[in-house]
């Protein structure tokens, strides 16, 4: 990840942990999907529960990373919404 927007020269972490918002977002961004997937693994295979929802999560890993890049984008956007700062 870049220290600085390269288009507009936006610092990405402005202080230590900032990101630690981001994880609110990436909650709501997976917990719809790994939903879905309990559900279909659950009517599907007719495991018991507590495998489906192993399953799911371990089905949903490979979705991690990208998830954790929107969650991060959409942190941003919310952190330049209510405190902005300009590009140096
Ligand atoms: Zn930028």
């Amino acid at each position: 990840m870049h220290a600085n927007c390269p288009v507009c020269g936006l610092r990405f972490v402005r202080e230590p942990g900032y990101f630690v918002g981001a994880m609110y977002f990436s909650y709501l961004l997976s917990i719809p999907p790994v939903f879905l997937l309990v559900l279909l693994l659950w009517r599907l295979t007719g495991w018991r529960y507590d495998l489906v929802v192993l399953a799911a999560f371990v089905c949903y890993l490979p979705a991690v990373p990208a998830v954790t890049r929107w969650a991060r984008v959409i942190w941003m956007y919310v952190d330049q919404h209510f405190d902005p700062e300009r590009s140096t």
